[in-house]
């Protein structure tokens, strides 16, 4: 199957940070693949922007030593090409220099695009200054990185800010979750199909699973890390994301507030979690793989590498099934997924006992894009009627063959939405607002505690606790595996 693409109009895209880890890892080598794809017009220009000093030329270089590192795959007859449209201004978001060698370069009859993939300490900076050299108009979009704020005071002032330059169809606050193959999929499977919509209730949902488990600590970036923790850093945004599109009502059009709109009412939505619905864990050392507390530099922190949480959705249709949410550093395997579990058949004709009979739907968003059903069938032979439970599998990179491996990622598709003007797959102001109002509680009721968090080792599936949160409702999670 072929993908298709459908080249956007010509933009100029500033990235303030273009020589940060971002940037090198996913920004430039994003837009590159989507410069293979023919998506991205010959005209079209990046424009790097950060304090140090660069030649077009250096930039140019760096960016080119960037992409052999990171874009999976380099096309030596066209990336001279791509490296032409790329140009460089040193600008320091905090001073005055070279706004206006900016302002002369860009270009006023195309899309004006302006990523902020810097300190978010820096975006009050980079909006007003944008707004007062005049490179900004009413029709510029600029790109937001996570963190999106602290907590709800921080969140709210950073909207005001944004707010005094740019309007709310201009700000992209980016989560790069969105931008996945199989999270855009949820939602076409559930509202482009008849199959599922009329069982997505509680009343045919036993329960659903979010787990994002990374094999990655907090080693390098543990100052960050230790003043964040998973709550902040993972479950408020993330995790919240995707449990709001698996809990959403249908939209009454795929158009960016109306999607927005129904996934504000998911948070609205959820209860407070009791103390008792949460567990957090803090990975130790095992084998030469260092703890948490070595990783973060602090040997006092009780700042929580792990988290599980039972959630409840107060509202029709999730009246009386839980959302259990988990994710973790150096875990077993590097998995993200939503598992589906529907109830098991009221009444069975078949002698089997013992047998798990409950259909699941598992929505896998990491390391491979795709989707699972299981469902019970007649095990072969001449044995009798013995079922057994296979999975109808769909796999992407499998579907669409040589083409499916070639999807762009996360932050292709998401640039190019930018670009496009489409907001649907970002944040909106009240919606991150209405995150961190659910998650301060939790959080300040764990800051304010003597508890100390649960720990795990090192590569394994996270505390004892977490599975008790779960084996005292009577249920399992679903395996951590590669
Ligand atoms: P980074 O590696 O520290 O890079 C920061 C960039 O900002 C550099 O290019 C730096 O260049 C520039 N910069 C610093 N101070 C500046 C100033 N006053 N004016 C203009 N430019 C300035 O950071 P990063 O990891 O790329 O992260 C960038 C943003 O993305 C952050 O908000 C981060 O939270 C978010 N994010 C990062 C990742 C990731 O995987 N890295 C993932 C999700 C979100 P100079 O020093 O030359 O100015």
């Amino acid at each position: 199957m072929v993908v298709r693409t459908i080249p956007v109009e010509d933009f100029d895209l500033v990235i303030f940070g273009a020589t940060g880890d971002l940037a090198r890892r996913k920004i430039l080598p994003g837009l590159y693949r989507r410069y293979l794809a023919g998506q991205m017009p010959a005209e079209a220009r990046i424009i790097g922007a950060a304090r140090s000093e660069h030649s077009d030329q250096d930039f140019r270089e760096e960016v080119r030593a960037a992409i052999y590192e990171f874009a999976n795959g380099v096309d030596k007859d066209q990336i001279d090409a791509f490296l032409g449209q790329l140009h460089y201004v040193a600008i320091d978001a905090k001073g005055t220099g070279g706004w206006e060698q900016l302002k002369k370069l860009i270009r006023k009859d195309v899309v004006r695009a302006f990523y902020f993939s810097v300190a978010p300490s820096l975006f009050g900076d980079l909006a007003k200054r944008l707004s007062d050299y005049g490179i900004a108009d009413t029709e510029s979009r600029i790109v937001v990185e996570k963190p999106f704020g602290r907590d709800l005071e921080s969140a709210r002032a950073l909207n005001a800010t944004l707010a005094q330059h740019f309007e709310e169809r201009q700000i992209y606050r980016i989560d790069h979750y969105l931008g996945k193959e199989t999270v855009q999929n949820l939602m076409a499977v559930r509202f482009a199909n008849i199959l599922f919509e009329p069982l997505w209730n509680a009343q045919f949902i036993d329960h659903v699973q979010i787990t994002v488990a990374e094999t990655v600590g907090v080693g390098g970036r543990g100052g960050y890390y230790d003043n964040s923790g998973a709550m902040r850093d993972m479950v408020q945004n993330h995790l919240m994301q995707l449990l709001c599109l698996t809990a959403m009502e249908p939209p009454y059009h795929f158009d960016p507030d109306a999607v927005r709109d129904e996934k504000l009412k998911v948070i609205r939505a959820l209860e407070p979690v009791a103390e008792g619905d949460i567990v957090r864990g803090q990975y130790q050392a095992s084998g030469d793989a260092p703890g948490y507390l070595e990783d973060a530099e602090n040997p006092d922190s009780r700042t929580e590498s792990y988290v599980a949480l039972k959630v409840r959705i107060s509202n029709w249709r999730w009246q009386g099934t839980p959302f259990y949410m988990r994710t973790g550093k150096k875990m077993r395997a590097r998995t993200s997924e939503i598992v589906i579990t529907f109830k098991e058949p009221p009444h069975s004709i078949f002698d089997e006992s013992g047998t798990q009979r409950a259909n699941q739907l598992v929505i896998k968003l990491q390391p491979d894009e795709g989707m699972d059903l299981t469902v019970m069938i007649k095990e072969p032979g001449p044995g009798g009627m013995r079922l057994m439970q296979v999975p109808l599998d769909m796999s992407f990179a499998d579907t669409f063959g040589p083409d499916g491996a070639e999807m762009p990622d996360a932050y292709e598709r998401l640039i190019m939405d930018v670009i496009r003007g489409n907001q649907t797959l970002f944040m909106r102001g009240d919606e991150v607002e209405a995150a961190w109002a659910w998650a301060d509680p939790i959080i300040e009721a764990w800051e304010q505690s003597k508890a100390q968090p649960e720990p795990y080792d090192a590569g394994s599936s996270g505390p004892e606790e977490a599975l008790r949160l779960m084996h005292r409702d009577n249920r399992r999670w679903k395996e951590i595996r590669a």
